[in-house]
């Protein structure tokens, strides 16, 4: 998925697969918030946004949509996976790309030599309260907070591709 975790671009067009659409275990904005996260998915069938992403979208408490995600990780629609933070850095770190790239700037964890780059509240998160932060390369910021949290939407094979034709015969058609 392309953008920072501040700034997902979704798709114009999300996808309400009728399993969802019409199962009786979720609500309107429960099956509203799994087509936005269709919208968010790219064609291997995972996105990252944040549950502050879709508070903030929605204008809902994080909380509300903890409870949304849960459910529909309860139901079995997506799977939420995480990593662990250290092992993301020590394999950021472990690229040392010291010695390549242009800029007067340097990436606290991959080393790599550039003209941007973007603070990021380490070692405690923005959303724990934590106040600190280090400078590290727009890269190593988009893959630490890609893998840091997934959702993974539960197709089947046959039902993504299926989604995916959907996507290309929509834009094919608006373009
Ligand atoms: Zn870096
Ligand atoms: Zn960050």
């Amino acid at each position: 998925m392309a953008g920072s975790p501040q700034n997902e671009t979704p798709s114009f067009y999300s996808v309400l697969p009728a399993t969802v659409r019409y199962c009786k275990g979720l609500s309107a904005q429960e099956k509203l918030l799994y087509s936005e996260i269709t919208a968010l998915t790219n064609k291997k069938g995972y996105c990252w946004a944040t549950n502050n992403y879709f508070a903030n979208l929605y204008r809902l408490s994080k909380e509300t949509v903890s409870r949304q995600i849960s459910k529909l990780v309860e139901l079995g629609f997506i799977t939420v996976t995480t990593e662990s933070d250290i092992k993301i850095i020590q394999e950021l770190k472990a690229k040392n790309m010291d010695g390549f790239g242009i800029g007067d700037k340097k990436c606290a964890w991959c080393g790599v030599r550039t003209i941007v780059l973007h603070p990021h509240h380490y070692p405690t998160p923005k959303s724990k309260g934590g106040i600190e932060t280090i400078d590290i390369c727009p890269n190593c910021h988009s893959e630490f907070h890609c893998r840091l949290r997934h959702i993974k939407l539960n197709l089947t094979i046959k039902e993504f591709e299926e989604l995916m034709q959907e996507y290309d015969r929509i834009y094919m058609t608006e373009q």
